[in-house]
């Protein structure tokens, strides 16, 4: 049943049943992700008069994994999407304690997902802490394998720590406080330039205006500095003709060429007030990995939170879609979480897949909904004179105004 993506020319070539793994998910995730296959799927039957379907692949992680198998990510999972190239995914358990490293963290690195890409839009009606929320249209690409996240700490007082600290100390020259825990900040010309042209690609694609790389350049110099030193050359060398810095712009009068994309750099610190003082100067984000944790749910928290942010996970093609939240185990089979989040995550996956007509189409329909004031518990009880429904119901209403 189905057909596989695969990639021809550099490019993913879709046919028109495409099998997509999907992971369900713990907690809520079988929830959600029923309700975004109930919107996908009647959406893309709309959109293309029944020519189109996606083939849905269930595929195992997280504690519904362990279940069956005795395994928190089975290999033929990991495998499963790299064949199939497109996926998505619902929250993850991750396991406590023994030795067991984040699912997430997990799936990322093994199939190099280095682009962390996470659209933050406004829509009408939901309760935000900021008066002119709809001035926001960002989409942040995080570089999701290097930085301080790559996992290489010693805790204090470890043979370890106290071995680098030594050799600092000894080789470099550097003054170390004894007892110390120690991280390392690694940052490559490599990851960054392959994180910067792939949100250049989408700004041209897309046709936004800018591309601002973030960073703390001014303190991390040959860390940060060199993500905003390489993210300018990743321009220069694979976008000659489609972009422009702010400071050519500054030079030609302050005038930006017909089409061109503006790329420009923010300090990290400076660019966090930016986005509340005058967010519509900025529309797509490139930066290191903390960096980007820390300003796609901060950005996300000023349309309403997370409960409507979705994301993604992307290499060179394989891309896995997910929920930006987590399992909310409270609220676990009870057909009260709010399936926006992976639904949005949907409509990332069918514009990737090239079928943005199915995508706009419950975009809309989601925007509609909202503004009908139907919406699940989370949104409900900051909205005054709301319908609270169920996950599924929300999705059904979704549905009705495709
Ligand atoms: P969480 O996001 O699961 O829940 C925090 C709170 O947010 C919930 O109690 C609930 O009130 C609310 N919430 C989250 N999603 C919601 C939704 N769709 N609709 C309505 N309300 C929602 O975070 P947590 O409690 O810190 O983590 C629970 C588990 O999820 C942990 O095991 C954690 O490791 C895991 N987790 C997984 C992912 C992932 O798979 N991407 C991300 C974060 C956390």
């Amino acid at each position: 049943m189905g057909s596989k993506i695969i990639i021809q020319n550099a490019q993913l070539a879709v046919p028109n049943d495409p099998v997509i793994p999907v992971i369900m998910g713990d907690g809520i995730g079988p929830d959600v992700m029923q309700a975004m296959r109930l919107t996908l799927d009647a959406a893309v039957a709309q959109a293309f008069g029944g020519q189109k379907k996606i083939e849905w692949l269930e595929v195992l992680a997280g504690a519904a994994a362990f279940a069956k198998t005795q395994e928190w990510l089975p290999r033929e999972t990991l495998d499963a999407i790299k064949e199939h190239i497109v996926a998505i995914k619902g929250p993850l358990t991750t396991p406590i304690g023994g030795g067991i490293r984040s699912l997430n963290v997990t799936i990322r690195q093994e199939l190099d997902l280095y682009a962390c890409v996470r659209p933050v839009r406004y829509f009408e009606g939901v309760v935000s802490p900021v008066k002119r929320p709809q001035d926001i249209d960002l989409i942040i690409f995080r570089e999701n394998t290097e930085d301080v996240y790559s996992g290489i700490e010693w805790k204090a007082g470890t043979p370890e720590a106290d071995k680098v600290i030594e050799f600092l100390q000894k080789e470099l020259h550097v003054n170390i406080r004894a007892n110390s825990g120690i991280g390392i900040k690694p940052i490559s010309a490599f990851g960054t330039k392959r994180l910067v042209k792939k949100a250049i690609a989408y700004a041209i694609q897309n046709h936004k205006p800018s591309v601002t790389l973030m960073h703390k350049g001014n303190i991390m110099k040959f860390t940060e500095g060199s993500f905003k030193e390489w993210g300018y050359q990743a321009a220069q060398e694979y976008f000659p003709q489609e972009t422009i810095t702010e400071q050519e712009v500054a030079d030609n009068g302050g005038k930006i060429p017909d089409g061109k994309i503006v790329i420009k750099d923010r300090l990290a610190d400076s660019l966090f007030q930016q986005v509340l003082l005058r967010p519509t100067e900025y529309s797509v984000i490139a930066t290191p990995n903390l960096n980007g944790d820390y300003i796609s749910d901060a950005c996300a928290a000023q349309v309403g939170g997370l409960g409507l942010a979705p994301g993604a996970n992307i290499s060179d093609h394989v891309a896995v879609f997910e929920a930006t939240h987590g399992t909310a185990p409270k609220y676990a089979d009870k057909n009260m979480a709010n399936p926006g989040s992976v639904i949005l995550s949907g409509v990332m996956l069918l514009d990737y897949l090239g079928w943005q007509s199915a995508g706009q189409l419950i975009t809309d329909a989601l925007a509609k909904t909202i503004q009908q004031k139907i919406v699940t518990y989370d949104l409900e009880r900051q909205m005054s004179g709301a319908t609270k429904v169920g996950t599924r119901e929300f999705a059904e209403a979704i549905v009705k105004n495709l």
